[in-house]
């Protein structure tokens, strides 16, 4: 079976080539050769999902898969959220939030937090959503250089590791996105 996963992380990538079976070729973005920022301005990780794989879908009438990710913090009423990626302005970095988030939290107790996945699959026309959560907390400084995006604050529950300070394999073991991953491969076996 062939699929399109809508991303142009190359990070996000590289994590689910590491999970899918054999049986499963995955195609990126950058193997289509399409290069443009899908929007991301729905309400929910939910709905911004769902909006990715539409659009990819409807372009090229592919079977296709997209995910939206957002951390949710308790402190913060479940922010940044649907946020994340644009958490410190428009032109932000993953540093510029990354900093942001860590001024928020100066001197909070909790520190209870949890990234949550939703992927969309859209084969043969029908829509098919996947959710993975992970469960942690921020800590008080970014460690560890592995992964991206906020994974140098993010300390998943019963670890002393941030997931940037985690091999990809042991990430890939516990991580929303493959949480959600595995559901999307049980449903399609
Ligand atoms: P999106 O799913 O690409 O829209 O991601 C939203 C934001 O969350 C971006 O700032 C990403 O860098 C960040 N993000 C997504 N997945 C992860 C992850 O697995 N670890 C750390 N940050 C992530």
């Amino acid at each position: 079976m062939n699929l399109i996963f809508a991303s142009g992380n190359h990070n996000k990538v590289l994590e689910i080539q590491k999970i899918i079976p054999k049986n499963i070729t995955i195609k990126s973005l950058k193997d289509l050769n399409f290069n443009e920022k899908i929007p991301e301005n729905e309400k929910t990780i939910e709905g911004n999902a769902i909006f990715k794989a539409k659009y990819i879908n409807n372009r090229f009438n592919l079977n296709v898969f997209a995910d939206d990710t957002g951390l949710e913090v308790k402190h913060l009423n479940g922010k940044p959220g649907v946020h994340s990626a644009r958490y410190a302005g428009l032109d932000c970095n993953s540093n510029n939030n990354i900093q942001k988030l860590l001024k928020k939290l100066e001197n909070i107790e909790n520190r209870k937090a949890r990234f949550k996945t939703v992927i969309a699959l859209i084969i043969n026309n029908k829509i098919q959503t996947f959710e993975g959560i992970v469960e942690g907390y921020i800590l008080k400084e970014a460690k560890g250089y592995n992964g991206f995006g906020y994974d140098p604050i993010f300390c998943p529950k019963g670890f002393d590791k941030s997931f940037a300070e985690l091999s990809l394999k042991e990430k890939n073991l516990i991580s929303h996105r493959s949480l959600a991953m595995k559901k999307l491969i049980d449903y399609l076996s």
